[in-house]
């Protein structure tokens, strides 16, 4: 298997592919001859081309075309050292299960990213890809519904909300029509989850559509894929048409009664169009601009028809819990956040990639276990989850488990999962100066708490980091933070201030530091 994630792309995956095809058939001495299947997202980006050698289950790292020969020759014996990832203690290790990047990994929404060819069905139907479909069609709605909510399965876009109870919300609303939709407008800065479900396993975001769509009651639906995820479109695509053709999307699905399809939008460029609210403009061909929600989108949403909007993750984990069970996946988690959560863990850490753990796993596990720790032997000085619009959360708290709430009750938020690792050489002032000036820069502009005031602040830290400001511009910034908090009208402004407050209660003395520095 051929790691052809963007990330492995981009390191030159495809001559790899080339180089793998190419061997195999020029050489005459091979009896049985190995078959070369590009997969999506291994997760461990920086260290790619990963290859993986089956059955023998060995991993290579950095793989170059140069190697393949070497490689090819090594089957039936041992295999090649160099190209072996190598854990702290020096040891070279075969299988991914051994590599300490993977091993305290559990893998629900991730299940067949790295493993399948995602081009294929059969990869998918293989792995036991439409089971869910067939569960949930042997069941009412309603059971459908019940299995969900005795999941705990919440949102995975953010907002944390439970997803059994959007749907009975839906279901409940007496309509014809009735839409089901995706939200895959990943645009937070460091985040790649989505973007690497939908590139590596798109048919169990497909598959989970489906099923929400059976049991919401909807015959329609869209994917809304952010446009710059060329990768990501055109498997969706495929896996589309390919259901289609197989019988799992159309009319009488799998010979029941049920009616269901769907087709993809573009996402319209911006971030906020990822706003539940923006997204259904969007879709319906207006700007991408957030809208006063008077009425809930389960009644009145797209086409102010009753809507269900969920995330690509969240919607990877439905066929799971429908084969599965409820109960068992939560058994997993903690009290209030069930099941697995999928992160970026990027920054100043050694090991940097796509981590999925259950819920309530610490931060220090997440970055010293799976991390490998801080990168050139550099101390931990914070960690910003939750994207931009985020909080960072300090040392003292690295025993933290992590959940929905745990975060919130800490200034910070889970997001869509976004964690980027800051070592002692981050100036925290210019942490969130950089993250306001990005959504600053997306704000749309409806509403003056978030397009003047997140300018506002934006002129302030810059002052403050030009050395300009007196402690008097603290307490407007805070200030300023707050309003924009209570009073803008979506999630961006909203929740755009929140680096901001973090790092003011828990870096305070760093913005007075760069303060009587200047004077
Ligand atoms: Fe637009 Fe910001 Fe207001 Fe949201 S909070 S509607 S992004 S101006």
């Amino acid at each position: 298997l051929v790691c052809c994630g963007t990330g492995c792309l981009a390191n030159g995956a495809q001559a790899v592919v080339d180089a793998f095809s190419a061997a195999i058939s020029g050489d005459g001495s091979i009896s049985v001859k190995p078959a070369v299947k590009k997969t999506g997202c291994n997760g461990f980006c920086e260290n790619g081309p990963i290859v993986t050698i089956y059955p023998d289950n060995i991993t290579y790292y950095k793989v170059r075309p140069a190697d393949v020969s070497e490689i090819i020759k090594s089957l039936d014996g041992a295999p090649v050292e160099r190209l072996l990832y190598r854990d702290d203690s020096g040891n070279a290790v075969c299988s991914r299960e051994e590599n300490p990047f993977y091993a305290a990994q559990y893998k629900i929404a991730l299940r067949n990213t790295g493993r399948i060819d995602p081009s294929s069905i059969q990869d998918y139907l293989d792995r036991g890809g439409y089971k869910g479909l067939e569960a949930a069609l042997s069941m009412s709605p309603e059971e459908v519904i019940e299995q969900i909510e005795t999941s705990g399965l919440r949102g995975r876009g953010g907002a944390g909300f439970p997803t059994g109870r959007k749907w009975r919300s839906c279901r409940e609303v007496p309509s014809d029509i009735k839409y089901m939709l995706c939200n895959g407008d990943e645009g937070d800065p460091g985040a790649f989850m989505d973007r690497s479900i939908l590139e590596g396993d798109p048919h169990s975001v497909l598959e989970g559509l489906i099923i929400g769509a059976y049991a919401i009651g909807a015959r329609y639906g869209y994917f809304y894929i952010r446009d710059e995820y060329g990768l990501a479109l055109s498997h969706m695509e495929e896996a589309i048409a390919s259901a289609r053709h197989s019988g799992f999307l159309g009319k009488n699905i799998l010979g029941s009664d049920f009616h269901f399809d769907c087709e993809i939008v573009r996402g319209g460029g911006a971030f906020v169009c990822g706003e539940s609210s923006a997204l259904m403009s969007s879709i319906e061909g207006k700007p991408g601009e957030p809208r006063v929600k008077y009425t809930r989108s389960v009644e009145k949403g797209l086409f102010d028809q009753p809507t269900v909007l969920n995330n690509v993750e969240t919607l990877a984990n439905v066929p799971y819990i429908l084969v599965h069970g409820g109960a068992s996946f939560a058994k997993l988690g903690t009290e209030g956040s069930k099941g697995t959560k999928v992160f970026s863990l990027v920054g100043k850490v050694n090991r940097t990639g796509l981590v999925e753990v259950p819920m309530g796993a610490t931060l220090r596990h997440l970055i010293f276990d799976i991390g490998g720790g801080i990168r050139d032997g550099g101390k931990f000085k914070g960690i910003q989850t939750g994207g931009p619009s985020g909080g960072c959360i300090p040392e003292e708290l690295l025993d933290l488990e992590i959940d929905f709430d745990t975060l919130k009750a800490n200034g910070s938020m889970m997001g869509s999962g976004g964690m980027i690792v800051m070592d002692e050489t981050t100036c925290m002032v210019e942490l969130s100066r950089y993250y306001l000036s990005f959504l600053a820069g997306e704000s749309c502009g409806k509403c003056t708490p978030c397009r003047e005031g997140l300018r506002c602040m934006l002129d302030i830290l810059t002052r403050i980091t030009e050395g300009h400001a007196s402690m008097k511009d603290l307490d407007l910034l805070e200030d300023l933070a707050y309003t924009a908090k209570e009073a803008s009208l979506c999630e961006l402004g909203r929740t755009a201030a929140n680096p901001v407050i973090s790092t003011l209660t828990w870096f305070r003395d760093e913005y007075e530091a760069h303060i009587r520095e200047h004077r």
